[in-house]
């Protein structure tokens, strides 16, 4: 595997890898590092459709909008070369500030359509401003045909494909299901912040999904729905931020429950912040 840390280095590996593979798809998987068996995913699903696997590693200031959890985000950069090595990943592009945003991260203006006001954007002001942002000045500068993401952030896969529409760019948005621990947490570089106990109360947060997705095979009102999934998750020890039922495409609310529709919950498990969602229907 070879490490780029500047865009002329990875541009000139890219085009030398086209070259002696005589193929010429780059899939692209972006992270920031800390890497787990959920980001592996994505490489694997990335290595299946592509000839050429690029990754790449960078803790994206501007999506952050509280700095202590920007101070605290997990940096494991020496496990995270081990374990790609380990996997099909051709080149990590593991970038400076400077390099992503060589003018300072300077204003930036998306219709995303509604999709960064819901849910995360309601309470991370200008995150997704943030995310479509570093993504699309990441697709600038690789290039790639096919961009691998995780369901695992529901909401963020509807905003990337929103920006690319909007941007007009080429690249096929590729979704990846959510990879989650034998007990059912869903994986997360935020997980190693949590204690053993912390990470059998965030159960409640999965259990609560697997509630409501049982529920809904005889409750149509999302509202009730709802209502008694908030109640089930106050039976443990996290605290809610929300839980919501949205239709997928446009993660509005729901006037009935029906097929497609799609929970989506964040709560706090101590000082840290989860997030996860499933498909009711
Ligand atoms: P992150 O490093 O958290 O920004 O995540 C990088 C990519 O990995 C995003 O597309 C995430 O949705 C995806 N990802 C994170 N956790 C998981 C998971 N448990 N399963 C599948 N994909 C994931």
């Amino acid at each position: 595997m070879i490490v780029s840390k500047n865009i002329d280095e990875l541009r000139n590996n890219i085009s030398e890898l086209k070259h002696s593979r005589q193929q010429a798809v780059v899939g692209y998987v972006p992270t920031m590092g800390a890497l787990h068996s959920g980001h592996l995913e994505l490489v694997k699903k990335a290595a299946d459709k592509c000839a050429i696997v690029v990754v790449s590693i960078f803790v994206n200031p501007t999506q952050f909008n509280d700095k202590s959890d920007l101070e605290k985000y997990p940096r494991t950069i020496e496990n995270d070369i081990t374990m790609l090595e380990g996997t099909a990943c051709d080149i990590l592009f593991y970038p400076s500030e400077e390099v992503i945003y060589p003018d300072g991260a300077t204003k930036y203006e998306i219709d995303l359509n509604g999709l960064d006001r819901v849910m995360e954007g309601k309470y991370r002001k200008g995150h997704f401003n943030g995310v479509a942002m570093v993504v699309e000045r990441l697709f600038e500068i690789v290039e790639p045909q096919m961009a691998f993401f995780g369901l695992k952030d529901f909401q963020q896969l509807a905003v990337i494909r929103q920006m690319t529409k909007v941007r007009g760019l080429k690249v096929q948005i590729i979704p990846v299901e959510t990879v989650r621990s034998a007990s059912g947490l869903a994986l997360s570089s935020r997980n190693s912040l949590l204690t053993e106990q912390e990470k059998v109360e965030a159960l409640i947060i999965y259990k609560t999904l697997l509630f409501g997705r049982e529920l809904a095979k005889i409750e149509t009102d999302p509202e009730v729905l709802q209502r008694e999934m908030i109640r089930f998750f106050e039976k443990g020890n996290l605290k809610l931020e929300y839980i919501e039922i949205v239709d997928p495409l446009s993660l509005q609310p729901l006037a009935k429950i029906a097929c497609g529709a799609h929970a989506c919950i964040a709560a706090f498990c101590g000082s840290v912040r989860l997030i996860d969602n499933m498909q009711l229907k």
